[in-house]
């Protein structure tokens, strides 16, 4: 029987895959492909968490593919060239895939469909990564949404879809496999050994993703509202890597969150579930914005910050690289700085803080932290990146207005009041008494651990500097038209 070809990419999953269920509905054989063309993806290439999980990820499939029967087949080089040849190889006569939604790989899908239609392939698409793709929700203009609420607010009027297709028994193989590279080949984990700290955290693939939901459904999700902004507890699901890869899918998560609202779960439990479902949802905003204002990832939405005074690369380098290691001398910046160096992952509270004081207190252009986080996070996301950095650079849709300037020092004494998140990160501070923990250099002289450096920009004077150049560019803006209004 002639085998179907079965394109995994941001799906590395088995259970609830559209494409995977597609697949198996045509009766015919399978043949699941993972393929590797990381130019493809340019200028936005894999970072180097993303590689080191998305290696771990894709031996868990092969080993689930193998447990259903399955192979998973691997081929490096240009995709529809590598697509053609399996074709050839093993007659295969329909490719079905999941569609992605970044820019760069939008075109390239576009363009292979083309080309295999051309050569009498059949093929289709299916949607796995999404509620709501973005070209299905608009305002009453038609247009697409720029503020979070309203466009939320028409994303639950449509009904949250909660179906799930259910983890097949088996796959049926084709008579004859393609051969398959040795993933190892690939190259996609460090040459220098940096990522035991990875390793220590993570599980990738499928199942550590049903772990990780597991475990929050159990410990987490129901003081979710106040728990997530504790960066020193476990508040959150840490999924949002397994959700990147596609090894979970949010129709998943909105299932397993209505079981729970069934089960009586009390007010707090349910407005911190839905707490929890409305975060999904700013991941769904994060790709509607993408799809729609495709400039994004390196120009800001709002067009007058093109015009922003950024300091000059010669003159911040220093700081830039201070921050990146966690040596600013604020202690909750670099707690948050050091353990996106440790595991690929940070707080989305210290993630909003770091990246205040990168753009609005030392003046650096939001763009290289937006490439900092890209290459370090296992969770390194082209929509949910950009939407991140462009909310706290005040630039983007429904973003912070520019005049809110995170102060790490009262962020910390609200959200890690004993400090267990900065002793935990910064144990340079670990003796330093809790009153002069978030800004240690009000502390007494004989106090100041001489490791831990002094804070290379003076808070309240640079946050002076940051709203004066804001109303420079206002006036700015005033005089030259086309700037948009946030
Ligand atoms: C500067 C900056 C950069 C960011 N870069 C990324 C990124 O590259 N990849 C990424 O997945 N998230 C990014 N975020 C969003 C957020 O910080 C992470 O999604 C969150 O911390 C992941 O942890 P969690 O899975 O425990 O989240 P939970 O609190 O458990 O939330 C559940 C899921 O909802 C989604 N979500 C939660 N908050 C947001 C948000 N603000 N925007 C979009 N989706 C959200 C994520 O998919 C997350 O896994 C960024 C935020 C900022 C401020």
């Amino acid at each position: 029987m002639q085998p179907v070809l079965l394109w995994l990419r941001r799906d590395l999953r088995l259970a609830d895959n559209p494409a995977l269920t597609r697949a198996l509905d045509t009766g015919q054989p399978v043949i699941p492909v993972y393929l590797h063309a990381p130019e493809e993806e340019a200028p936005w290439f894999p970072g180097a968490a993303s590689r080191w999980w998305l290696h771990h990820s894709l031996n868990a499939l092969s080993c689930a593919l193998t447990a259903a029967g399955s192979r998973l087949i691997l081929r490096q080089g240009g995709s529809l060239e590598c697509l053609l040849q399996l074709l050839d190889e093993t007659g295969a006569g329909q490719v079905i895939w999941n569609r992605t939604y970044e820019p760069a790989l939008i075109q390239r899908d576009r363009r292979i469909k083309a080309a295999l239609k051309d050569r009498g392939v059949r093929v289709e698409s299916c949607n796995s990564a999404l509620l709501f793709e973005p070209w299905t929700v608009s305002n009453k203009s038609g247009e697409p949404y720029r503020v979070f609420t309203p466009f939320w607010k028409a994303c639950c009027a449509k009904g949250l879809p909660d179906d799930v297709a259910t983890l097949p028994e088996s796959i049926t193989a084709p008579a004859h496999w393609p051969v398959s590279d040795d993933l190892k080949q690939w190259a996609l984990l460090p040459r220098i050994s940096w990522d035991q700290g990875l390793a220590q955290r993570w599980q990738p693939g499928e199942a550590g993703a049903h772990h990780a939901l597991e475990r929050f459904l159990a410990h987490g999700v129901l003081t979710y509202k106040t728990g997530r902004d504790l960066p020193g507890q476990p508040g959150t699901s840490r999924l949002s890597p397994h959700l990147h890869f596609g090894e979970i899918g949010p129709r998943q998560l909105i299932r397993a969150c209505q079981r729970l609202q069934q089960q009586g779960i009390g007010t707090e439990g349910s407005t911190s579930v839905a707490a929890f479902i409305r975060e999904i949802g700013w991941r769904e905003f994060a790709f509607h914005l993408l799809f729609h204002f495709p400039q994004t990832p390196e120009h800001p939405l709002d067009q007058r910050f093109e015009h922003f005074p950024w300091r000059k690369p010669e003159d911040y380098a220093d700081d830039l690289a201070a921050w990146q290691h966690g040596l600013t001398g604020i202690p909750l910046v670099d707690a948050g700085m050091r353990e996106l160096w440790h595991t690929g992952w940070m707080h989305n509270r210290v993630r909003m803080i770091t990246a205040s004081l990168l753009v609005k207190n030392l003046g650096i252009p939001w763009q290289e932290g937006a490439r900092w986080f890209w290459d370090t996070l296992v969770d390194a996301d082209l929509a949910s990146n950009t939407l991140g950095w462009q909310w706290t650079a005040g630039c983007g849709a429904d973003a912070a207005p520019y005049f809110r300037v995170f102060n790490p020092v009262l962020q910390g004494e609200r959200f890690d009041g004993q400090g267990a998140y900065i002793r935990h990160w910064v144990p340079e501070l670990e003796h330093l008494p809790d009153r002069y923990l978030h800004a240690p250099w009000t502390a007494p002289a004989s106090l100041i651990p001489p490791a831990y450096p002094r804070p290379r920009v003076d808070l309240g004077a640079s946050r002076k500097t940051a709203l004066a150049a804001w109303e420079q560019l206002k006036e700015h803006s005033r005089l030259s038209p086309g700037g948009s209004v946030p």
